[in-house]
């Protein structure tokens, strides 16, 4: 299905058309008639099957119209962690290029300035809010921002912000929305929770599901079965023979993040780090850097499992393997974007057999295991049954064959403590980039009104005639 298919606004279409999309991604087949119907919706899809556009161009197109009160925020979309809201802000701005619509990000940081140019974007009438849920609360606290004539509410990986401890947030938030309004949640996950919170938000909505992901077909999948004072030896080997760039290494703590960094670094790699310790204008540096390519290797926290958009990463390194089958997914989607080839390589620990034996049940693969360099050593076996036997119930407390997808209660507390200080910690000054493009954060991007008048007229006499 193309999207000239659909019913969209000239703006739109431009817009589309300057962003190369012609076809729809199955999502977006699947929700944008409904959308642009005005019915409220659950989607369950995850970040990489378009999920963005599925919900931005309905609410573009009918923003775009003038309809709405142009001195008001008219949408909110929430997001748990600020590298997606600045994400779904990039997306927004590449799509309201031709538009007379206005969005700003609201997503925290401790200085000053950061906080006056959200406060500048919403007193200048942003018709889009994209914000993380303690931000926006804390504006709502303040009374900075009216949000009584919004007409869309989006909550975006919805699963991700009860994860991590948003959902009074969220509640106090919608409260001050109107009752009339088209709200629509995406999550990767359906466990009961967001059954509940789309039962108190949505009305009657429809849900459309996306099959449960599995790894994209362009990523070779490896692993080296190994002890952990190998894998520095294997890092070493595996770029003695190939480029170390554009690479990203995830660790799960951020100590081992700073950790490994500095290890690889005297080894000479060419390589930054990325953790819920570094300031916003810290963060962004370092994804400036990669993007320009100065730096070659990121090693990074899940901080950076779904929040990046860059399509040309050659290869994805697990030191050590994700507890939850959903953020191996996500760490290793980094990597074969858009239809490219990629590689995903898992360093498994002795202790970590099992839940790499849990990730290949989950995806219905046995994912090949490499040699370990003879010069390293003796490589254990991969055994993971062995240490499956202390128990039938994960580290976590959770029942391995509902893990991963459907039951995240368990790792719950974890990532609530994780994710409420990403959040409040942060103090940032604004980037350079946003600074100097307007971007992100900055006074709302509101062309002026006299062509959106102008826009609309045309558009009434054309319909006339
Ligand atoms: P998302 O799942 O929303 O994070 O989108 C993943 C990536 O796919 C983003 O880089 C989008 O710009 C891109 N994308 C989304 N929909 C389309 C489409 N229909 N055609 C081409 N690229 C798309």
């Amino acid at each position: 299905m193309y999207f000239t298919d659909f019913d969209f606004e000239d703006e739109v279409l431009d817009a589309l058309d300057a962003m190369r999309f012609e076809k729809c991604t199955p999502i977006q087949e699947q929700t944008l008639q409904p959308l642009m119907d005005g019915r409220d919706l659950i989607g369950v899809a995850q970040t990489g099957t378009g999920k963005t556009a599925a919900y931005l161009l309905p609410v573009l197109n009918r923003l775009c119209t003038g309809e709405y009160p142009e001195d008001a925020i008219n949408c909110v979309i929430m997001a748990p962690t600020r590298e997606l809201a600045q994400q779904i802000d990039r997306q927004l701005e590449g799509f309201t290029y031709f538009m007379q619509v206005s969005s700003v990000a609201i997503y925290g940081g401790n200085d000053g300035q950061r906080y006056e140019q959200e406060l500048r974007g919403m007193a200048k009438g942003a018709d889009i809010i994209v914000a993380t849920p303690g931000r926006l609360i804390s504006h709502i606290t303040l009374g900075n921002i009216d949000l009584s004539k919004v007409s869309f509410f989006i909550l975006d990986e919805a699963d991700r912000m009860l994860d991590m401890g948003f959902c009074n947030d969220i509640m106090t938030i919608a409260k001050q929305l109107p009752k009339k309004r088209q709200t629509m949640l995406f999550s990767a996950t359906m466990p009961e929770e967001i059954r509940k919170l789309a039962s108190d938000l949505l009305t009657d909505p429809l849900q459309v599901t996306l099959a449960l992901a599995k790894p994209a077909d362009g990523i070779t999948q490896q692993a080296y079965i190994c002890h952990e004072g190998q894998k520095l030896g294997i890092i070493n080997s595996i770029f003695d023979s190939e480029s170390s760039e554009r690479v990203i290494l995830f660790a799960s703590r951020k100590t081992k993040v700073k950790e490994i960094a500095r290890t690889i670094r005297k080894h000479g790699f060419n390589v930054g780090e990325m953790h819920s310790d570094l300031s916003q204008s810290e963060r962004d540096e370092i994804m400036y850097q990669y993007k320009s390519r100065k730096i070659d290797m990121i090693v990074a926290t899940d901080i950076l499992a779904r929040g990046i958009d860059i399509d040309d990463i050659r290869i994805v390194i697990n030191y050590d393997v994700p507890r939850d089958c959903d953020d191996y997914i996500h760490r290793i989607g980094r990597t074969a974007r858009a239809g490219t080839k990629g590689r995903a390589i898992t360093f498994v620990s002795q202790e970590d057999q099992e839940y790499f034996k849990r990730i290949e049940d989950f995806i219905e693969q046995d994912v090949p295991k490499m040699e370990v360099p003879a010069e390293l050593g003796e490589a254990p076996a991969y055994e993971p049954k062995k240490k499956e036997k202390r128990g039938a119930k994960g580290r976590n407390g959770r029942n391995r064959k509902t893990h991963g997808r459907s039951d995240r209660k368990g790792s719950g507390k974890r990532r609530n403590d994780k994710g409420k200080k990403n959040e409040s910690k942060a103090p940032a000054a604004p980037k350079q980039k946003t600074e100097a493009q307007g971007a992100p954060g900055d006074a709302p991007k509101k062309r002026n009104n006299r062509r959106r008048r102008y826009h609309r007229t045309n558009r009434e006499n054309s319909n006339k005639e």
